[in-house]
């Protein structure tokens, strides 16, 4: 893990946040190279979730939830770790993080009996701070895809089964956030609600099972690295009939990238008004503020009924750590010499190609170094750099670290011939290719 910290702090990918005032634990910010992973790692997501099918629509809503949301979603009252306090060095735990019942911190063994601790955030809302008027801040993005349930279905005529799908941060009071950016306080999901009708639900829990494991795969992360846990009943949480998670080996330990879950009814069936109109087979709390009817038709006998939820809910930030991870190789050289290369697939890299001129400040070379930058930028496959510092040796090893998967060497035939040298990162082949050809052949390397 040290050695992957050190790259993202060193190439700009990851740094700590705040860090010139002392830092501030489990938070993080995203460098120059990392909002690129972390967009392009979105996209996929998107691309995969939303554009590829025909029933999912997409959402971005508030950060900030009314805390009725959060009361009838079962977070005010259940979205608690045990917390252990260690009487010697005043640590604060969580109770299932305490092995042989002494402090990870000390190894004393005076410590408090577990107490609840509730993780959301709250803020005050509006000029006076009288602690009435306050928001949470979202615990996961989920909630608000159902309270938007009814708005998203009357501006689509979307009817079952389909899904809403949204990215955005939510927040955690984490007690013990660690291991970088796998646990931290404020971070990225990726969730898609998928509303079916009762008796679908089970069916539908094993596709999204199985399509987000090889979704995962496409993003590089070899199967054999990822595990699928069914969790058991007892560890389930409020309002789940059975939930997956898709576990991967990262640098720390095996934990879980995304849960797949079996929401049943208890979400629109919690939020609906007229609850008691409905055949709601969940355990929910009785509603008497919503205003909305989160129910459909039923397509055979047209009776209207809350639908059940399949959620596939990932972890940007986790995402990011295990692409990382799996890209991130050392080399043996002929030379008795190491190169570290990260070989991200493609659509994943920061910078998706490298233009050199073999000579700095050359007018010529430049000039011709720029043309090629236009025109393959132009494409808006990802970032293109030109790297106007003479030293190709260097700029190759800069571009091996970050993961670009070509670079495109300009030289004094290239003023001549109009032919380039490409340099591809994994094999480190040398390839001179007419300019001409440099769109098509881009285009490939980067949608492969
Ligand atoms: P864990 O058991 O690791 O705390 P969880 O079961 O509480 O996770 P979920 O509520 O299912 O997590 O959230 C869905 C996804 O969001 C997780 O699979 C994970 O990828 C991500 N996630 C949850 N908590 C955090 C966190 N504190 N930091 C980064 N990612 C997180």
């Amino acid at each position: 893990m040290e050695e992957l910290v050190s790259l993202c702090k060193r190439r700009g990918f990851v740094f700590q946040s705040n860090e010139i005032y002392g830092g501030m634990q489990g938070l993080y910010d995203y460098g120059p190279l990392g909002v690129e992973l972390k967009n392009n790692l979105k996209a996929a997501w998107w691309s995969s979730m939303v554009y590829d099918r025909d029933d999912v629509e997409g959402l971005d809503a508030s950060i900030l939830s009314k805390p009725s949301v959060l009361k009838y979603s079962g977070h005010e009252d259940t979205f608690t770790d045990p917390l252990v306090d260690c009487k010697k060095c005043k640590g604060r735990w969580r109770a299932d993080h305490i092995k042989d019942k002494a402090c990870p911190g000390c190894g004393s063994a005076d410590l408090t009996k577990p107490r609840p601790f509730n993780l959301m955030f709250k803020t005050s809302v509006g000029p006076v701070d009288d602690g009435k008027s306050f928001a949470y801040l979202r615990p996961e993005t989920a909630q608000q895809i159902f309270v938007n349930f009814k708005n998203v279905l009357d501006s689509t005529s979307k009817s079952m089964p389909f899904g809403i799908a949204q990215i955005g941060k939510a927040f955690r009071n984490e007690v013990t956030p660690r291991n970088f950016i796998f646990r931290t306080r404020e971070f990225e999901q990726m969730e898609l609600e998928f509303f079916v009708e009762r008796g679908t639900d089970e069916k539908w829990h094993d596709y999204w099972v199985k399509k987000r494991l090889r979704w995962w795969c496409e993003q590089g992360i070899p199967e054999g690295r990822l595990k699928l846990f069914d969790v058991p009943k007892e560890d389930l949480s409020h309002y789940s009939k059975k939930t997956v998670d898709i576990m991967y080996s990262f640098p720390h330990g095996e934990e879980e990238l995304e849960g797949i879950a079996n929401r049943s009814d208890f979400d629109l069936g919690s939020h609906t008004k007229n609850q008691t109109g409905f055949e709601i087979h969940a355990k929910v709390a009785e509603n008497k503020e919503s205003t909305a009817k989160l129910a459909v038709q039923n397509s055979k006998d047209k009776s209207w009924e809350v639908p059940y939820v399949i959620e596939p809910s990932a972890g940007l930030d986790r995402g990011f750590l295990a692409v990382l991870n799996e890209a991130y190789k050392t080399e043996s050289l002929d030379n008795d010499k190491e190169r570290l290369v990260l070989s991200l697939a493609p659509h994943l890299s920061p910078i998706k190609a490298a233009i050199i001129p073999l000579k700095k400040n050359n007018e010529d070379l430049v000039a011709l170094a720029k043309k090629i930058k236009r025109s393959l930028q132009s494409l808006r496959l990802g970032r293109v750099v030109l790297e106007n510092s003479g030293n190709i040796g260097k700029n190759y090893r800069r571009h091996d670290e970050v993961g670009t998967p070509v670079c495109i060497t300009v030289d004094f035939d290239s003023l001549d011939n109009n032919t380039v040298t490409i340099r591809d990162r994994d094999s480190m082949e040398q390839e001179s290719v007419p300019i001409d050809s440099l769109e098509n052949m881009f285009t490939n390397i980067i949608s492969k």
